[in-house]
C-alpha cells in the first residue's frame, strides 16, 4: 500500500530502498527498525501524520528577515536561539522535507547566513538557521497564507549582542535536561545492522558519519557526505557479515541525526572489538584525492589532521546539540593502561587498512594521520576513522558514488578486519580484551 503517490516521497523511497538492504542482512530485525514504512495497513497508517515540507523562501521586509516553508499540515514549532556562532534552532514534530538543501555559501540573505534541515532522532526534526548577525525570534509558527496553503514562518529581527547574549545563556539554562535526553534518544532507534550479536563472532560498530540535519561535507551537484558513507556502511556491513565470521552494527540506520558522544556510547554500549567511522569530506585543494585512515592523538601528526578533526568535532554544534558537555572518563592508571592498549591495536588496525587498501583503491600521499577526533575517543575500543577520499576532487567523487567502488574498497575493509583478528586471536577486544591484554603486559 503506498500512501504517497509516485514522486511525491522521495525519502520514503529512499528509506524502504534501504529497509529492504536492511532486510537482507538483519531478517527479523527489520520489522522492528522499519515499523514507520512497512505495508501493514495497521503500521503505515501513522504515516500521513508526518507534515511534509515542499517549498522554501527567504523574504526580506524591512529589518525582518523570515523564511518560509509550505508546509502540508499546521506544527507545533519551538524555536531558541544558540550562540558560539550564533544560530536560530526550530524543533518540529518528525517533517519530510521534501525539498533539496540550500547549497552552502550563496544563500545568504537578510539575518540568515544558511540553513539546514533534517531528522534530529525518532519523530523529532529540526532546522538550524545560522544567523550573520544578532537576532531575535519575532515568531515561529505555522498558520494558513493568502492562499489558504498553510506555511511555516521563521520571523527574526536585528538585535544586540548583548540581549542575544542573555538569550542564548537562557536557553542554556532551561533546555540542558532536555537537550541530552533528545541526544541520547537517537541511540533507542539503533538496530544491530546485521542481526543480534553472536557471542562468539566478533562484533564490528561500523558508523556512518554525520546524519540527519547534519548533511556533512555538500558540494552542489554531488551527493552530500551523509549519504555517500551510508551507502559504505551498508556495503562494508553486507561483506562482514556474509563470511559468517563477524556481527555488525550500524550507529545509524537511517537518515538521523547522532551525537558524537552517542556513536561511542553505542559502541562501547553493545561491546563492539572494532570501531570504524566513515567519512568523505572536502578539501579546498581539488586536486588532493585518496583515502586516509586516522586514529586518535592527544596531538595531531600534521595541520591537516589537526583542521579535520576540528571540523569533524563541529558536528553537534551543526546540529544544534552542543549545549550539553559530554561527560569526560574517569582518569585512573587502570583506564590510561586501557586506553594505551586500545590506541596500539587502533593504530595496528590502521596500518593493516592502509597496506591492503593500497591494492585496491587510491590512498592518500600521506595516509596514516592522526588528531583529537571525539568520535575515536572510546578508551577500550579500538577505534579508526576511515576517510574515504574528498568529495571535493573530481575524480573521488566520481569514484565514490559507484558500487563497483564501493564493494572493492569495502572489500579491502573486510579483508583488513580478518588479518586483524587473525593477529588479535577471537575474543580479544572491547573493554575485555583491552584489559586482559592489560593484564599480560602484550600489544
Ligand atoms: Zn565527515
Amino acid at each position: 500500500m503506498s500512501l504517497f503517490p509516485p514522486g511525491k516521497s522521495p525519502s520514503i523511497a529512499l528509506r524502504a530502498n534501504r529497509a529492504s538492504l536492511f532486510c537482507t542482512l538483519a531478517g527479523l530485525f527489520c520489522v522492528l527498525a522499519f515499523a514507520g514504512i512497512s505495508d501493514d495497513p495497521a503500521l503505515a497508517q501513522q504515516a500521513p501524520s508526518r507534515p511534509i515540507v515542499s517549498a522554501a523562501r527567504v523574504v526580506l521586509s524591512g529589518d525582518t528577515t523570515r523564511l518560509a516553508f509550505s508546509i502540508s499540515a499546521p506544527v507545533e514549532a519551538r524555536a531558541f536561539v544558540l550562540a558560539d556562532p550564533a544560530r536560530v534552532i526550530v524543533d518540529l514534530p518528525e517533517t519530510m522535507f521534501a525539498i533539496e538543501p540550500p547549497g552552502a555559501g550563496g544563500n545568504s540573505r537578510g539575518l540568515i547566513k544558511s540553513y539546514r534541515f533534517g531528522l534530529l532522532a525518532a519523530e523529532k526534526s529540526r532546522i538550524v538557521i545560522d544567523l550573520s548577525g544578532p537576532a531575535r525570534i519575532v515568531r515561529a509558527v505555522s498558520e494558513p497564507g493568502p492562499d489558504g496553503a498553510t506555511r511555516l514562518l521563521i520571523d527574526l529581527a536585528p538585535t544586540d549582542v548583548v540581549s542575544f547574549a542573555a538569550a542564548a545563556s537562557r536557553t542554556l539554562v532551561s533546555s540542558q535536561p532536555e537537550a541530552s535526553g533528545k541526544a541520547s534518544a537517537s541511540g533507542k532507534a539503533i538496530t544491530p545492522g546485521g542481526g543480534a550479536p553472536r557471542a562468539n563472532r566478533p562484533l564490528i560498530v561500523i558508523d556512518p558519519g554525520h546524519g540527519g540535519v547534519d548533511s556533512g561535507a555538500h558540494l552542489p551537484g554531488r551527493p552530500p557526505e551523509k549519504e555517500v558513507v551510508f551507502e559504505f556502511a551498508l556495503a562494508l556491513a553486507r561483506q562482514l557479515e556474509s563470511g559468517g565470521r563477524y556481527s555488525t552494527l550500524l550507529t545509524r540506520n537511517e537518515d538521523v541525526f547522532v551525537s558524537l558522544g552517542e556513536r561511542v556510547r553505542i559502541a562501547r554500549t553493545a561491546g563492539a572489538q572494532l570501531f570504524l567511522s566513515i567519512h568523505a569530506d572536502t578539501l579546498s585543494e581539488t586536486s588532493v584525492s585518496g583515502a586516509t585512515v586516522y586514529t586518535v592523538s592527544d596531538r595531531a601528526s600534521d595541520v591537516h589532521a589537526a583542521r579535520l578533526a576540528e571540523k569533524e568535532n563541529l558536528a553537534d554544534k551543526t546540529a544544534g546539540v552542543d549545549m550539553a558537555e559530554e561527560a569526560s572518563g574517569i582518569s585512573d592508571i587502570l583506564f590510561d593502561l586501557t586506553r594505551r592498549e586500545t590506541r596500539a591495536y587502533s593504530h595496528v588496525f590502521a596500518r593493516t587498512l592502509v597496506s591492503i587498501w593500497k591494492d585496491a583503491a587510491g590512498l592518500n600521499k600521506n595516509p596514516q594521520r592522526s588528531a583529537g577526533f571525539k568520535v575515536l575517543q572510546a578508551p577500550d575500543v579500538p577505534s579508526v576513522l576511515l576517510e574515504l577520499g574528498y568529495l571535493s576532487s573530481e575524480k573521488d567523487a566520481a569514484l565514490l558514488t559507484t558500487p563497483q567502488w564501493r564493494e572493492k574498497t569495502a572489500s579491502a575493509v573486510a579483508r583488513s578486519v580478518d588479518q586483524f583478528f587473525a593477529m588479535r586471536g577471537p575474543g580479544q577486544g572491547g573493554a575485555e580484551g583491552a584489559a586482559s591484554v592489560s593484564g599480560q603486559g602484550g600489544g
